[in-house]
């Protein structure tokens, strides 16, 4: 089983690229932040809780997203592996994580996406108004940008050479190209005439 791990900024792109290797190397793309949004949309007991949170740019409980990680990863379709992306954004959750995984004897494969934070603050101010994320207004993102940095950023140094390191700058296809070159496994499974002639 393989767990790919992407890391990066909110607005690094790596919604986006952790999309593209699920459908690459059919597996599932397992995002915490879909998840959590839906429960919200759907005004389920979990929405309910993580709702203010959210628009607030400030992270749910290490428990609340643990359990959603662990029962999604239960399921039937990820017996080969899976994408996780929004998770783990922090160390205690990466721990966490790394608990579950070696449960379950899975294999990780970590790979930050970078993208300075003028750039990563450039992209949402194009995006907003487009797709009417509530936590993309100002305030919040300026907070999920300070909580990205205080509590997710460290996990380089947890990782450390565990974790490879992509620049995120570039159109989606110059990333996605690294991030496959980055990743042995997907690379062993992605190589296209298209990603060969890059
Ligand atoms: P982005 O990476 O663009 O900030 P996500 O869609 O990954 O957005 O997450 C949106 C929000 O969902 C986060 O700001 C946070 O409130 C919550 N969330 C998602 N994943 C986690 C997590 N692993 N731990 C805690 N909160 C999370």
């Amino acid at each position: 089983m393989n767990a790919i791990i992407l890391l990066g900024a909110p607005g690094s792109g790596k919604g986006t690229q952790a999309m593209r290797l699920a459908e690459s190397l059919g597996l599932p793309h397992i995002s915490t932040g879909v998840i959590l949004r839906q429960a919200v949309a759907d005004g389920t007991e979990l929405g309910k809780v993580a709702r203010d949170i959210m628009a607030a740019g400030r992270l749910v409980s290490d428990e609340i997203v643990l359990g959603i990680v662990d029962e999604r990863i239960a399921a039937p379709d990820c017996g080969r592996g899976f994408i996780l992306d929004g998770y783990p954004r922090n160390q205690a959750q990466a721990r966490a994580l790394a608990g579950v995984l070696s449960k379950r004897g899975a294999t990780e494969w970590i790979a930050n996406i970078d993208v300075p934070p003028e750039e990563l603050t450039a992209r949402v101010r194009g995006r907003r108004g487009t797709d009417g994320r509530q936590d993309d207004s100002e305030e919040a993102f300026c907070r999920r940008l300070e909580v990205y940095e205080s509590e997710s950023l460290p996990l380089l140094d947890y990782y450390g050479n565990r974790a490879v390191n992509i620049s995120g700058l570039g159109s989606r296809d110059d990333v996605f190209g690294r991030l496959c070159a980055a990743l042995p496994f997907a690379a062993a499974r992605l190589v296209t005439p298209k990603l060969v002639a890059q």
